[in-house]
């Protein structure tokens, strides 16, 4: 049985052999990270079988748009249903062409709101963006489908420190609840190695559990509210 506190790392762009660098990192840790990829049409043979790597050791890969737009600008020249067949359909077509089905979504620059929302969740299980406010960046295990995530690019982040973040992974601990982080680059002007290593080990020794962003989207767990049928009882 999973646990109820938990840490949900994601990262964003195509970074994709800086983030297979460390899946030596994350095996270590049993992190399970998820990687939401843009521009997927522009992936080389090479890039995409990097990321089925990913995928095969535990990681999920998500979508992040065809061309990276910046929603509200969009939004200025198209409509929600534009964005939809413009910047979704397909980017996701090209992916299950090529072995992936993203069930997770990521907003380029975190620009999003509520009439996109509904649109998107009819392609994708949980949709993510970011804020600098901490009071959001912590959910409960199930059930999620928008969710906001802090940033984790501390070498380029001066309002994000090593120390911050660890005192979030015991706030997770404590209120018995999924922390979710964002970051781009693992390295220079991204989440340098070293800081990366330092959380997963934090979250790794607080005996929180690594999931992926779709797995915080399913369904309460039934088997508290389970109800036995038996054999001649009436159901309503
Ligand atoms: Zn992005």
């Amino acid at each position: 049985m999973k646990k109820e506190s938990g840490i949900c790392i994601t990262f964003d762009d195509n970074y994709i052999y800086q983030w297979h660098g460390a899946r030596q990192l994350f095996s270590t840790y049993g992190v399970r990270a998820t990687f939401f990829v843009s521009w997927f049409h522009q992936l080389t043979d090479h890039q995409r079988l990097t990321f089925h790597d990913l995928r095969r050791h535990g990681h999920e890969v998500g979508y992040h748009t065809v061309n990276h737009p910046k929603a509200s600008e969009f939004l200025t020249h198209f409509s929600p249903a534009d964005y939809i067949t413009q910047e979704v359909l397909p980017g996701i077509t090209l992916m299950k062409e090529h072995g992936f089905e993203p069930t997770a979504f990521c907003y380029p620059y975190s620009d999003r709101n509520e009439q996109l929302d509904q649109e998107l969740l009819r392609y994708f299980k949980i949709l993510r963006w970011g804020s600098p406010d901490p009071s959001l960046w912590f959910h409960p295990r199930s059930g999620n489908q928008v969710v906001c995530a802090g940033n984790l690019d501390l070498a380029v982040n001066p309002e994000r420190s090593l120390d911050q973040v660890k005192i979030e992974l015991q706030q997770a601990k404590d209120q018995n609840s999924i922390v979710v982080y964002y970051a781009h680059r693992i390295g220079e002007g991204g989440i340098p190695y070293s800081a990366l290593e330092e959380i997963c080990k934090a979250a790794y020794d607080l005996d929180l559990e690594f999931y992926t962003l779709s797995e915080i989207a399913e369904p309460p767990s039934s088997s508290s509210a389970q109800v036995t049928i038996l054999p001649g009882m009436a159901v309503f």
